[in-house]
């Protein structure tokens, strides 16, 4: 590259051949400028102009800037892109001869964003590295923005186990090794993770030839064994080439990561992608958005960690009953505490994020008021460790330990050494307080009595001289000045000598002002280096105590997700379960913990019980026709274990639950065109994944089995699958199986002992159109009211007309031919009519009513009833 003309062309270029992967953002003056190919790449993506820079012989270079100040904004967008930035800075002084010495101090990727307006607040933000090796693979995981590092592996048949592990990550950044990178099955199986950025990395064998030098000098340990990796190599190669990466890539020692936690996947329940997607755990199916999922209808928390934890917990379930009894324990008392909780609640809402704080600070990006900010929230951690200091629960006991000793000694740490309200720039003084450093106190004196020397001066020359508007002012360029309007230079007198001519003004100097330039401009440059010096030893010294302050910070994170549970419990009447062995399942009175609340107080959602046993009714086969609620009722006690799991109260007016090892929920048509599998493939894949990992102890959802394919294979596989169920394992997993194929109730004649017959219960009204009772019932439907419901939707007419008059012909002729009769089931009128009236009034919580929302009660009762009765004739199950 010698050919390029100018010596800056030729350092750009010198220093770009380094980072050949990377864009690379050139520091100049105020601007960081991008030139070449990367210039047209920023100007695309970030819509900025393309201008060009006269390269002598190179002809014209092609070139883009940004201003430095709004650089996270520009990152982040080129990041999200999938582009790799390299921050090129100015590492010497601009004014001195020849060419500012330059070179990259971070590299930004999706995976090490840490700039706090480009990162979601509560969510966190993984990289990722995979290694693999004959039948084993490693996954090791970190987020910069808060200095967790882990790893995990899984021998023998990996994939799934895999993609359970990045569906439920989700990270950003996946690095892999070079030949790894070449393998088309696994990048293939990598890229269903569709917002993850995957690159080779190139130095994958160097760091993974030193792995165990890497990591112990990185954790400052003679010996891995204490994280339980002393013997695992992958795991060491795969972990140092992570921790390598980010040093690479952060150009500092990251003293923030403080351990290596190998996990194992068995410690918690494992959801699977489609089980999360189906349960709209952390987004709606159809539209994408959080609101309306399970996190946002739990998530009360009022910290950035105690959002991100609360997001941790939900994607992994509690698999041990004491570990879910500690949280049920904190949850009663702050439910019966409100005052305490709101209390507790206030002091977090002051406490800012001080994991993304901390991460700052170790990668030399953070500056004095980061550690001001941090102080500030860690003096309100100690006000919350003295609220819960006396409770007696084991779990408040271990916050309020992790809330160390160490935290008082960095707040007096930065406190006596920092002023409260720093710059942000650390380079130009003004953080360190008086009577730290009395070199520093010297250097001040001196600036302080030479700036009062010039406020004297000024005034002693105006009456010298007789302007009154005579001014002494400073700029970067000239230094001090003594400026005179045009009007009286006539009155300057011989001394003064003149360095500049404004259009109305000329601008002097004096001997003694030169001097006393010179006395401040030196003592100032002494002492904002001294200041600078000065904030990196405290610094040093807050970074010595990390471990404290990230034990501190998942206390209160911790804290945090207690409360907001008990608070959601306590604002939508939410019980405490009880906790069983026996591997039964008794709700009373259930309710979908999202859609109750999206029917809105007027619209009342209706509870339905729901049994689960190993002793007759281990498989619930739920029919009714469209719209009945049998999604929603599924989903609700899938919902309601998850809750209870994760150590939250649940929706329900009882609960008594044996805990789960697995929920597995599969459902309808899924939207993965792009996976490059036909739905109803999707639909036997997740069918066989459910059937080979389920166990007696797993939830299973099975809502519409077999219903993208024909009519005989889908009733022959629902049915193939249900008896799968319960012949494959004894008891069989708690089961809850929606279908419309009406065939499948004699399932229950066959498995008496298994499977139980339930329906949701369906009137119609006068003109024969369906009215959704969404009420469980014991016994089979016979009717799927599907073209009734396509009427509601407002299908044509005739398209209704015509599709009735099939469906009779259809009906009348599998009367003659039908092969396995469904068990008929009759359900006298009275008996529903009583069922549901029974419900509703049982479910009203008339004390908190207003005697206006008691009649308009009672009146929709009425009518509701009086539906009941008018349908007697059509009654659907009683046909
Ligand atoms: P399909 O077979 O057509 O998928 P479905 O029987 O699964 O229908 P759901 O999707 O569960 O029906 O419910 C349809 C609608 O009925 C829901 O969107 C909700 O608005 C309402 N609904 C369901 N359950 C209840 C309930 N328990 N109380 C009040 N409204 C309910």
């Amino acid at each position: 590259m010698s050919e390029f003309s100018t010596p800056m062309m030729r350092q750009y270029h010198s220093i770009k051949k380094k980072y050949p992967d990377c864009l690379l953002f050139y520091r100049m003056g105020d601007f960081y400028e991008l030139f070449m190919e990367d210039a047209h790449i920023g100007a695309q993506i970030l819509n900025i102009t393309l201008t060009g820079k006269a390269g002598g012989k190179d002809g014209r270079i092609p070139m883009a800037g940004i201003p430095y100040h709004a650089v996270d904004v520009y990152l982040a967008k080129l990041v999200k892109a999938g582009y790799k930035v390299a921050i090129c800075e100015q590492l010497s002084a601009p004014n001195k001869k020849g060419l500012v010495e330059r070179d990259v101090v971070r590299i930004v990727t999706p995976g090490t964003l840490l700039d706090e307006k480009a990162l979601e607040k509560k969510e966190n933000n993984y990289l990722i590295s995979i290694g693999m090796e004959d039948e084993k693979v490693v996954l090791s995981v970190a987020d910069l923005s808060t200095g967790y590092f882990a790893a995990s592996f899984k021998e023998g048949n990996f994939s799934q186990w895999l993609l359970d592990e990045l569906a439920r990550l989700s990270p950003s950044e996946c690095i892999v090794e070079e030949k790894l990178y070449e393998d088309a099955e696994f990048l293939k199986l990598l890229k269903t993770q569709q917002f993850m950025n995957i690159y080779p990395l190139l130095t994958w064998k160097t760091y993974a030839s030193d792995a165990d030098m890497l990591l112990k000098n990185h954790f400052g340990v003679k010996t891995l064994a204490s994280y339980g990796i002393e013997d695992n190599r992958l795991v060491k190669q795969t972990a140092a080439c992570l921790l390598g990466y980010l040093k690479e890539t952060q150009k500092s020692t990251l003293s923030h990561i403080k351990a290596l936690i190998l996990y194992e996947t068995d410690d918690a329940m494992v959801l699977d992608k489609s089980t999360m997607l189906n349960l709209e755990l952390f987004s709606t199916i159809r539209e994408h958005d959080t609101k309306g999922s399970l996190l946002s209808a739990i998530d009360a928390t009022t910290t950035a960690m105690g959002g991100r934890l609360l997001k941790a917990w939900v994607k992994k379930p509690l698999l041990k009953k004491e570990l879910i009894t500690a949280r049920h324990d904190c949850v009663a008392h702050l439910v019966t505490s409100k005052k305490q909780r709101e209390k507790i609640q206030e002091l977090l809402s002051e406490i800012t994020d001080v994991e993304r704080i901390l991460s700052r600070l170790s990668v030399n990006i953070g500056n004095a008021r980061d550690l001001i900010n941090l102080t500030l929230s860690l003096k309100k951690i100690l006000d919350v460790k003295k609220t819960i200091s006396l409770l007696p629960q084991p779990l408040f006991k271990k916050i309020s330990k992790d809330i160390s000793k160490d935290i008082e000694e960095i707040i007096s740490i930065v406190e006596k050494t920092i002023v409260l309200e720093p710059p942000i720039d650390v380079r130009s003084g003004g953080m360190i307080r008086n009577g730290v450093n009395s070199e520093l106190d010297r250097l001040q004196k001196i600036i302080h009595s030479s700036k009062e020397w010039i406020l004297d001066l000024e005034k002693q020359e105006r009456e010298a001289t007789g302007i009154g508007s005579l001014k002494i002012r400073f700029n970067q360029v000239f230094g001090f000045y003594i400026e005179v309007s045009k009007s009286n230079l006539s009155s300057v007198p011989q001394s003064y000598m003149r360095k500049q001519t404004l259009v109305n003004a000329e601008r002097f100097i004096t001997h003694d002002l030169k001097k006393h330039e010179e006395i401040i401009l030196s003592a100032e440059e002494k002492a904002n280096q001294l200041e600078y010096e000065l904030f990196l030893k405290t610094l040093q010294e807050v970074l010595s105590f990390t471990n404290a302050i990230l034990k501190a910070a998942d206390a209160i994170a911790t804290l945090d997700c207690l409360c907001s549970f008990a608070q959601i419990s306590q604002q939508y009447k939410y019980v405490r379960p009880t906790l069983l062995y026996s591997g039964e399942m008794r709700i009373t009175q259930g309710r979908h913990a999202v859609v109750e609340r999206l029917l809105g107080p007027g619209n009342q959602f209706v509870p339905n019980d729901v049994c689960l046993d190993t002793i007759s009714q281990s498989v619930l086969l739920i029919t009714g026709p469209n719209m009945a609620g049998k999604s929603v009722l599924m989903r609700q006690v899938a919902l309601i274990v998850l809750l209870n799991q994760i150590g939250c109260f649940v929706p329900a007016k009882t609960a008594r639950l044996s805990l789960v090892d697995r929920i597995f929920v599969r459902s309808g048509a899924s939207d993965v065109i792009t996976s490059g599998l036909s739905t109803f493939m999707v639909e036997m894949v997740e069918t066989a994944h459910i059937l080979n990992n389920a166990t007696q102890k797993s939830l299973i959802v099975m809502d519409e089995i077999g219903r993208g394919t024909s009519t005989y294979d889908g009733i022959s596989l629902a049915w193939a699958v249900a008896q799968f169920l319960v012949t494959h394992f004894k008891p069989a997993p708690k089961t809850l199986f929606a279908t419309y194929y009406h065939e499948l109730q004699a399932l229950e004649e066959e498995y008496p002992k298994a499977i139980k017959n339930f329906h949701m219960a369906v009137a119609s009204s006068q003109s024969g159109e369906p009215v959704f009772l969404h009420t469980l019932l014991s016994g089979g439907a016979s009717h799927s009211f599907g073209v009734a419901v396509a009427k509601l939707a407002g299908v044509p007419e005739e398209v209704v007309k015509n599709a009735t008059e099939m469906l009779h012909s259809l009906e009348k002729r599998s009367q003659h031919q039908q092969v396995s009769a469904p068990s008929e089931i009759s359900v006298s009128k009275n008996s529903l009519a009583t069922h549901f009236l029974v419900k509703q009034l049982e479910n009203l919580d008339i004390a908190n009513m207003t005697p206006i929302e008691a009649m308009n009660t009672l009146a929709e009762l009425k009518e509701r009833i009086k539906l009941l009765e008018s349908s007697s004739k059509n009654f659907l199950e009683a046909d």
